[in-house]
């Protein structure tokens, strides 16, 4: 059995679904589809999800939402016209979009926002599911609450809990094909929680996961995973199979292709995943594997993401101090801050943070903190790095690797502020200032990719 996942673009219209349902029909063996809210229909359309949020926040600033909400329903009503449905389900669509606003009304704000968040996907499962049966497709609507898609409670970033598991597996044995929404699960008291942006690849590997699947096709609007971004790399070099851990590394750096959270649930398992392009369904796609067949390239793929700060803080002999780290770790702690890697000389460390966990305020109290607390001898924050990062299996066996990098790195004039190589030497990360970022990835692809190539 297959789980497929559709992402916005490949539901983002009447003519996206119809292909969806013909990637359905193809394969008997595709019994589980997970879907996103509609999505981009072109490059500078808005996805439906933006405008729920932005509907939302006219809710909760009081001000009058009346056509926001309009435009929302207008993107179901051309859908459903454009797939010859019954006009009621637009009519429902509308409804339940003044019931989830009146009963969240009652609630908290971020509550409103999470569930009209989840209406997007929520109102474009159903509106499949119907168009699935309308096209021959035996297809049934399931909702995660009555699934029992259980997430853990606030305030923490919403994670299914292992009862989530056990209970969907029972979808299994479902006759028709389940049309199940992305993106949301209940708490065990019944509380609706999204999961973070593009979060219907997290919900398609949960499903994957609990059901067991054979495969977790990942359908989107891109042919393969590329090893470098397109955007800043010409024709950068197509990845056909790749491993989980490869693909962790990537995704965690701007690989935003599949999200990265959405790999835990069926790394345990070992459930192959396939990320397959909607428009071109028999392309071979790229297959996210736990083992992969050799290559003669070390590097995998290039990733560089920008929004890092650095935390600074130096102490002579801080080396010898027991306990030193675990008191800098928790002051950021208690500031609910999670931290990306933490390079150290003898007498310094510093902590590479995502800037958007910052504030002013935060970090005023950071620094007193560690200055104080710790007796710190010098401690400030940086802005403004990229952090890009050299990813392959095949580089914990090959040396000079590091230099290679490095002095690629150099001819771009960029200072390198930071280098950090995790133990399994499964990926090479540099910090450096976010102005040189595409011009790092461009020669450090020309280095592992165009210059390997015709060697
Ligand atoms: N619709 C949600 C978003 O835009 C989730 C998803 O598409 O995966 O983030």
């Amino acid at each position: 059995m297959k789980v497929c996942k559709f992402g916005g673009t490949s539901v983002a219209s009447a003519e996206q679904i119809q292909k969806v349902a013909a990637i359905v029909k193809a394969d008997v063996t595709r019994k589980i589809v997970v879907v996103s809210a509609p999505g981009k229909r072109y490059s500078e359309d808005i996805k439906v999800t933006d405008l729920l949020i932005e509907l939302a926040e006219a809710v909760i600033a009081g001000s009058k939402y009346e056509d926001k909400l309009l435009n929302v329903v207008a993107r179901y009503k051309e859908n459903a016209e454009g797939l010859g449905l019954n006009p009621s389900i637009t009519e429902a669509i509308l409804t339940d979009l003044h019931a989830r606003i009146e009963e969240a009304s009652k609630v908290s704000d971020e509550y409103l926002l999470d569930t009209l968040k989840a209406s997007g996907e929520d109102n474009n499962a159903k509106m499949i599911a119907q168009y699935f049966n309308s096209v021959g497709i035996k297809a049934k609507y399931v909702s995660p609450k009555e699934a029992g898609l259980i997430v853990n409670e606030g305030p923490e970033r919403a994670q299914a809990q292992p009862e989530a598991y056990v209970n969907l597996n029972t979808l299994k044995d479902t006759a028709e094909v389940i049309v199940f929404p992305g993106f949301f699960g209940f708490t065990k008291s019944g509380v609706l929680r999204t999961f973070d942006r593009g979060g219907s690849d997290i919900t398609g590997s949960i499903m994957a996961a609990s059901v067991r699947a054979s495969l977790y096709e990942n359908f989107t609007d891109v042919d393969c995973v590329f090893s470098a971004n397109p955007k800043v790399v010409n024709n950068p070099a197509e990845i056909h199979e790749i491993t989980y851990r490869e693909m962790r590394e990537l995704s965690y750096a701007g690989f935003t292709v599949f999200h990265d959270e959405a790999l835990m649930p069926v790394v345990k398992l070992g459930i192959p995943v396939n990320i397959k392009n909607t428009n071109n369904p028999l392309v071979e796609g790229t297959r996210i594997v736990s083992k992969r067949k050799e290559n003669n390239r070390p590097v995998t793929g290039i990733s560089a993401d920008s929004g890092f700060s650095i935390l600074y803080v130096s102490k002579y002999l801080m080396n010898r101090e027991i306990g030193f780290g675990r008191k800098l770790l928790q002051i950021l702690e208690e500031e609910r801050i999670s931290y990306d890697h933490t390079p150290s000389g003898v007498d310094d460390i510093s902590i590479i943070i995502r800037s958007r966990q910052l504030s002013p305020e935060k970090e005023g109290r950071i620094v007193n903190r560690v200055l104080n607390e710790l007796n710190a001898d010098d401690v400030y924050f940086r802005h403004g790095f990229s952090m890009i990062v050299v990813v392959g299996e095949g580089m914990n066996n090959s040396t000079g690797l590091a230099a290679r990098a490095a002095s690629a790195i150099s001819k771009t004039g960029a200072n390198i502020e930071m280098i950090n190589q995790g133990s399994s030497e499964v990926s090479l990360s540099f910090g450096v200032q976010e102005k040189f970022e595409n011009d790092i990835l461009l020669a450090l692809y020309n280095e592992f990719f165009a210059v390997t190539a015709v060697r």
